[in-house]
């Protein structure tokens, strides 16, 4: 049994939607699948989430008239949709549901931004299943609610209560034929719809597989695999055929964005492979991720290489704090009051690389602004008396990832020896304690040089 999950812009319009159905229809394992909300395509810049949360916004803040307006477009755009697929009748369903949310009664409720980003997903499910029984195959549409996706009740950020696995286990047992289940949402206890944080029919697919105990979750995008490096700074990049749920983390983590990376929690608890591939290309196989690569340890030894390194990942944006102090070794308590200092202003740290006297702490810009990092550097300052303190701003973090690291020797003198080539300034190095990564701090204006430089060491 598969699990297959398709994103918006898989569901953009009704030719799209004819090709996923293709898809599905090839394979019959590929039994349950999950959709987004219909999303951006050449002709219909706006996602369907974005144009329903503006409605609700009008809703709220400038009465239901200017909402219809906004709603208007959204069900002119699932009749439209319902007419490509040839199934009419649905886009009425549609009409009438969507318009419904839009009463004095719904809007006065605390769920009520919740379910109208929820009737994105969920009226596009019912225009799927629609189509699918209209070729003559036997489909239905599954209410979250009702076949037990229990969520909490933090609205817009709800996450899956445990109870629901055995749930939806036994419902989807009980069906026949494909079930086509909306993502992006379930209810609370108490019967309101709820919806998880964006990008959440990631987070459907992956409890659906870890509920049903998948054998694989096929996530469909527009790329045909995870390349070894971002396609935008070298031409022809190696894909990634395979790769570990740790190395795919760390790849993520640096700017891979190829799926929402907490979504996938339940199916790496539970050791189900996903599949990344591409609606474009259904025949490529795609990236596998895996929780572990047959016959690795030991598989390798000694000398640096491709088989070794998954992929390299960069990002920017990143803030270090570098702190000194002579005999900082002995002093007892000096790295928790250093960083309870930035915990109090409510910021996580990425990375802490430590000397024998000095650490560097490495945040992330987005979370120092409204005088967050001058009121740390003070504190620092008056509270752990350094001998000195430097702030660097504007660095990129470059990531070397692969579990065989750990058993070859020469990952660093490559990586270093490749930066140096190419004029790279190394501003921290980190391997992080798992031996999965390799983390180089540089200055923004270096990164794509740095990238472009281990790619080619490690790959070329
Ligand atoms: N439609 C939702 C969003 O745009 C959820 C998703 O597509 O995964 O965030």
């Amino acid at each position: 049994m598969k699990i297959v999950k398709f994103g918006g812009s898989s569901l953009a319009d009704g030719e799209r939607i004819k090709k996923i159905c293709d898809i599905v229809l090839a394979d019959p394992d590929r039994g349950i699948i999950v959709v987004s909300a219909p999303g951006k395509s050449e002709n219909d810049p706006c996602k369907v989430t974005d144009m329903l949360i503006e409605s609700a916004t009008a809703a709220l803040t400038a009465g239901l008239d200017n909402a219809r307006r906004y709603m208007d477009q959204i069900v002119a755009r699932f009749v439209c949709i319902a007419g490509e697929l040839g199934v009419p009748e649905a886009g009425e369903g549609v009409k009438t549901d969507l318009y419904a949310l839009l009463s004095r009664e719904m809007v006065s409720r605390k769920n009520f931004v919740d379910m109208m980003k929820a009737a994105g997903e969920d009226n596009c499910a019912k225009l799927v299943a629609a189509y699918i029984t209209s070729l003559g195959h036997k489909a239905v549409y599954a209410n979250p609610g009702e076949f037990g996706m229990l969520l909490s009740d933090e609205f817009g950020n709800a996450t899956v209560l445990e109870k629901s696995f055995p749930l939806l286990r036994e419902n989807l047992a009980a069906m026949d034929g494909i079930v086509i289940f909306p993502g992006f949402f379930g209810r609370t206890e108490a019967g309101e719809v709820a919806t998880f944080p964006r990008g959440g029919s990631d987070t459907t697919g992956a409890i659906l597989a870890a509920a049903v105990k998948a054998d694989v979750y096929e996530n469909f995008t527009d790329v045909d695999y995870v390349y070894a490096v971002n396609p935008k700074l070298v031409r022809n990049p190696k894909p990634i055929e395979i790769v570990t749920y740790r190395e795919m983390r760390e790849l993520s983590y640096a700017g891979f964005q190829v799926y929402q990376e907490e979504a996938l929690l339940p199916v790496y608890q539970a050791g189900i492979p996903v599949n990344i591939r591409s609606v474009n290309n259904p025949t490529c196989p795609g990236t596998r991720v895996v929780a572990r690569r047959e016959g690795e340890a030991g598989s390798v030894s000694g000398v640096s290489g491709s088989a070794r390194i998954a992929g390299i990942a960069a990002d920017n944006g990143f803030t270090s704090i570098y702190v000194t102090k002579y005999l900082m070794n002995r002093e007892i308590g000096f790295g928790r009051r250093l960083l309870t200092i930035i915990e109090d202003e409510g910021v996580s740290y990425e990375h802490t690389p430590t000397g024998i006297d000095d650490v560097t702490v490495i945040l992330r810009d987005s979370l120092l602004a409204n005088g967050k990092l001058e009121r740390i550097i003070e504190r620092i300052k008056a509270e752990l008396l350094p001998d000195d303190i430097r702030i660097v701003r504007d660095l990129s973090l470059l990531v070397v990832v692969g579990e065989g690291m750990k058993h070859g020797i020469g990952i660093a003198a490559t990586a270093t020896s490749a930066l140096s080539k190419a004029g790279v300034n190394i501003s921290m190095i980190s391997q992080g304690s798992s031996e999965v990564s390799m983390i180089f701090a540089v200055e923004s204006g270096h990164a794509d040089d740095g990238v472009r430089a281990l790619y080619e060491a490690f790959f070329e």
